[in-house]
């Protein structure tokens, strides 16, 4: 049997943080000969159509997008609305995975009608363990983040650190770990505070699972391995995004990008010296106050540095909401995009030499993969988490010092201006610090490039996984 035998059914969860990685993944699948099916809500599909059909029309064997409704007044989002990234706020309302179980219905039908031999679902749906069961099939479950990010909070919830300390601010030391990695319970997301109940019913799918699909490459994190974190196997298949190569596949890649004033962006970079942008961005869910918009405003204007700023305008205030003046006073040297940026493009592009990140697993990864070295700013969820990862561990990054881990961004502490422009300093400036910083991350970004290459390590461990797939078929 050879790959074009298999088919792969890919169930995201619906925020662009899951739902690239994955179309990267069912496209990277297809390369290999797989039949991969990514099942999507009708609004999500409309998102992603555009880089399934550029992948498509190069040839191998396609992915097929499949759809489900979804219920999104059930799921505490807006009529009609089915990401995440739509709602004013990053926190994910209380009915939210009660409304992804409905999915399951519609999800079993797709199943029964189209016969796959295998489920490649995000953590959140862990339903789809039983689906697999019944009809026979392995369920291997995506997580999104890395297996550092994974270890630390399955050692923060069976150990409780947090629990021994007298507030919120009072350090204390993860247990187990191959590095000393000191938290805060500021730092921690309520979700491994207090864990829900659902985060329960994703760690039993785990146990019930066939295993584990990674955003990640083995030589990135070689301490930290999936199979002692959560005692289950990992497939490492990553970087992920690395799978678009061309400029052509990087633009189509998540929502529409504005027409002009993208161009007008890129003209602007192509200006520039190499390595001196440092490219602004938070994601796709963040949200700050104005105040703490405005001191980024400042440190990025008294650093003296080039940057290319995306922001996100979610309450319709636009250029309002920044500092009077900022726009004029730092033309020519700073850009403000607003909107959503294709942010491999900008990464790629020669002219950048740094990446002020809200730290989140895809943006920290394509940072790496592009050897830019970040200003960590985690905002809420793992991202805290990431932050130790890039400045502790990896040392390819220096910490803007935001403090407290929250969906709410007025429960944030205010990072100011003067710490802003320290950190963009230490980042883009020219001393020691910066250059060892850079070197490292070149050293990252070149064998993250080896991993997905024929015969490095992601490569082979997707060869090693299609060909045990195949293998689970003929048994069926
Ligand atoms: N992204 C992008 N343009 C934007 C904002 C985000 O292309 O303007 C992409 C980014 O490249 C990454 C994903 O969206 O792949 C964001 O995922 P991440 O895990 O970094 O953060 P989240 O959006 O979940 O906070």
């Amino acid at each position: 049997m050879d790959s074009s035998s298999l088919h792969i059914f890919f169930l995201p969860l619906i925020t662009p943080s899951h739902i690239l990685p994955m179309v990267d993944m069912a496209k990277l699948f297809a390369e290999r000969g797989v039949k991969a099916s990514l099942v999507s809500t009708p609004g999500n599909a409309a998102r992603i159509r555009d880089s399934l059909e550029r992948a498509n029309a190069t040839g191998g064997h396609g992915v097929q997008l499949l759809l489900v409704e979804f219920p999104s007044l059930l799921a505490g989002l807006p009529d009609g609305c089915d990401s995440l990234s739509a709602r004013p706020t990053p926190e994910v309302p209380d009915d939210f995975f009660r409304a992804l179980t409905m999915l399951r219905a519609p999800f079993e039908r797709l199943v029964e009608e189209h016969d796959p031999d295998c489920i490649i679902s995000d953590s959140s749906y862990p339903w789809t363990s039983d689906v697999a069961d019944e009809f026979g099939i392995p369920r291997l479950v995506f997580h999104g983040c890395s297996a550092f990010a994974l270890a630390v909070m399955e050692r923060l919830i069976r150990a409780r650190p947090h629990q021994g300390v007298p507030d919120d601010r009072a350090a204390f030391v993860v247990p187990d770990l191959p590095d000393r990695i000191a938290m805060t319970r500021s730092r921690l997301p309520k979700y491994i505070l207090s864990p829900p109940d659902y985060l329960e019913q994703i760690k039993m799918s785990y146990l019930k699972s066939y295993g584990m699909v990674m955003n990640s490459f083995r030589e990135l994190e070689p301490g930290y391995n999936v199979e002692t974190a959560v005692g289950q196997r990992a497939w490492y298949i990553g970087p992920l995004s690395l799978c678009n190569r061309l400029d052509a596949d990087k633009a189509v890649r998540g929502e529409k990008v504005s027409g002009d004033s993208i161009e007008q962006s890129f003209t602007w970079l192509d200006a520039q010296a190499p390595g001196s942008v440092l490219y602004v961005c938070f994601g796709s869910l963040c949200r700050f106050t104005r105040p703490q918009l405005c001191e980024i405003a400042l440190g990025l204007e008294a650093s003296g540095h080039h940057f290319l700023w995306v922001l996100r305008d979610v309450d319709g205030k636009g250029a309002t909401v920044l500092p009077e003046g900022f726009e004029e006073r730092t033309k020519g040297r700073g850009r403000v995009f607003w909107g959503w940026a294709p942010q491999l493009l900008i990464l790629g592009h020669r002219a950048v030499g740094g990446f002020m990140t809200h730290c989140g697993w895809n943006s920290t990864l394509e940072a790496i993969t592009a050897g830019t070295p970040m200003v960590a700013w985690p905002l809420f969820a793992e991202q805290f988490v990431n932050e130790k990862f890039i400045v502790q561990v990896l040392r390819v990054g220096v910490a803007a010092g935001a403090t407290v881990c929250s969906t709410n961004e007025e429960e944030r502490v205010l990072v100011e201006k003067e710490r802003v422009e320290e950190a963009v300093a230490r980042v883009m400036g020219g001393g020691q610090e910066a250059e060892a910083m850079r070197r490292r991350a070149r050293e990252l970004a070149a064998m993250a490039k080896k991993a997905v290459a024929a015969g490095g390590s992601s490569y082979r461990s997707m060869d090693d996984l299609i060909q045990e797939l195949l293998g689970v078929k003929k048994w069926r």
